[in-house]
């Protein structure tokens, strides 16, 4: 499964090319090189792809196969991703920058969310339920419908599985909207599906202009419900065109998650796992820990471990070994990167490492940025507030454990949220007054296929992973007879 130079739009089962030919370029950010191209589609090309989903879905075929047999199909999914996993691998890294290794880890997810929701999908079950007497009255899970699921470049193939996993599962039938810096692994993925048994039309693949093609979709009264990961501004317009439909919404949006390192933590673990909460992806990841807080006691000693092993962070051609942070997407992204760094001494911040495009040599090429360390900042500044979505984090020390709690909720974002801490009690206290969807305690990872993934407050609403995410695919119908 080897990268195609041009990949048309991924329609009913079959490949077919735009309606008027418009192409776009898909770049490697590492090298700048154009490795594909991509059809860009209009918006009759998306109505083509919502018929499709639609026939699909009411031909009944897909929602009403047996739960059992859906879930053999995604298993066999599952199982061609494996035997093809080095081909998606490379086909990651060249898209997208990221190094093998997280690659390697977030294909690895995939397949086991493709395993989760085969086993999820055997036990959707209805109740019944207590009603007054002469009545009977049950309760059925059917599929939403025809869903728009539009997804980030940070996460490509691993976004994908996150949404067309769980809607399979259900039984709906699916468009699917790729980033159009990184199209190809979701191209990938949907052929997988058509050769594991998914029947023509269930999913379908477009590619073109998000600020195009991403309103029609979310607008288009031929699909059912609209599954979201990307911006919280693009959150917000989605929210309100969906309005018009009363269209299903969920919604995965940006972050500024805390890192909150007491004075009782084990240091070395604490160091390592804040460098990996914001280093991990290039610091692309919505969950990054990107305001990084320090018991004023600790802090010397945690900083001097955080900056000499930050130091050790290497940069570089992603598919090197030992090479810990590949590319940032693309040079505009760079460009956000560098005027939030700009901002921060603007602000009155200081640049404790990093803060810069690495230069010459191997970097001549391609989009980067140096692992940036910023302190002398507190929360109010904007580099403290708003998400910039790289390998920056801003440094702050604390005293009251009130307090930091306060400061960790004065965000607009409630994604991610980490604490490193020995003592128990504090945990689980803390982590009840964390206002976010995720708590990571002593640990920098969040993301199982069961664990619910999601946030509060303006990173958005209903959740990704887990038995909870088929039921935001599920409508739940009650019939009630009188016997
Ligand atoms: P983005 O919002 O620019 O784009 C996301 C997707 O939406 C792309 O496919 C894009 O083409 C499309 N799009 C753009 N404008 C649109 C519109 N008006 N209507 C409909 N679709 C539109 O986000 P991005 O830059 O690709 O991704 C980075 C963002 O994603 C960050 O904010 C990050 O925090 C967030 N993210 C969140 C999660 C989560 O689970 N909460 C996971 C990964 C990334």
């Amino acid at each position: 499964m080897k990268v195609k130079s041009h990949y048309p739009l991924f329609i009913n089962g079959e490949y077919v090319d735009s309606k008027n030919g418009e192409r776009f370029d898909v770049v490697n950010p590492a090298t700048e090189e154009v490795i594909a191209t991509a059809a860009k589609a209009a918006k009759e090309d998306v109505d083509k792809a919502v018929q499709a989903a639609r026939t699909a879905f009411e031909s009944g075929k897909w929602p009403k196969m047996t739960a059992a047999k859906r879930a053999r199909i995604l298993n066999k999914i599952a199982s061609i991703m494996r035997e093809r996993f080095d081909d998606l691998v490379n086909a990651e890294v060249l898209n997208s920058g990221k190094t093998v290794d997280a690659a390697k880890g977030q294909i690895n997810q995939a397949i086991e969310d493709f395993e989760f929701y085969a086993a999820a999908a055997i036990t959707l079950q209805g109740d019944v339920n207590q009603v007054p007497n002469g009545f009977f009255n049950y309760t059925v899970k059917e599929p939403v419908g025809v869903c728009g699921q539009i997804i980030p470049w940070n996460y490509p193939l691993m976004m994908a599985a996150w949404k067309v996993a769980p809607a399979l599962a259900a039984g709906c039938t699916v468009v699917l909207k790729p980033a159009s810096y990184t199209p190809i692994t979701a191209y990938m993925l949907a052929e997988i599906c058509l050769e594991a048994g998914v029947p023509n039309g269930v999913v379908n693949v477009i590619t073109g202009s998000g600020s195009e093609i991403g309103p029609y979709m979310t607008q288009h009264p031929g699909i059912d419900k609209v599954a979201f990961t990307g911006e919280t501004e693009t959150g917000k317009d989605i929210m309100k065109r969906a309005s018009d439909t009363l269209k299903r919404v969920t919604l995965e949006l940006g972050g500024k998650s805390p890192n909150i390192v007491f004075d009782d933590c084990d240091l070395e673990e604490a160091v390592n796992g804040s460098l990996f909460g914001i280093f991990y992806n290039t610091g692309q990841s919505c969950e990054a820990r990107s305001r990084l807080f320090v018991h004023e006691s600790i802090y010397d000693e945690f900083m001097e471990m955080f900056l000499e092993k930050a130091s050790r962070v290497r940069v570089g051609d992603p598919f090197a070994k030992g090479v810990h942070m590949g590319a940032v997407i693309s040079k505009s992204h760079q460009d956000v990167i560098d005027g939030y760094v700009k901002l921060a001494v603007e602000e009155g911040g200081e640049i404790l490492y990093g803060g810069k495009v690495p230069e010459g040599g191997e970097f001549r090429k391609g989009y980067w940025y140096m692992p940036t360390i910023i302190g002398n900042v507190t929360n109010d500044m904007r580099v403290a507030q708003e998400e910039i979505f790289g390998p920056v984090v801003v440094v702050m020390k604390f005293s009251e454990e009130e307090e930091v709690i306060r400061q960790a909720n004065d965000t607009i974002f409630g994604l991610g949220s980490c604490i490193w801490t020995k003592d128990h009690g504090r945990a689980h206290r803390v982590s009840s007054r964390i206002r976010a969807g995720i708590v990571m305690v002593n640990c920098p990872i969040s993301a199982f296929p069961g664990t619910p993934f999601g946030g509060y407050k303006q990173s958005g609403f209903g959740r990704e992973l887990a038995l909870e995410t088929l039921n935001l695919y599920m409508e739940t119908k009650s019939v009630v007879s009188y016997v």
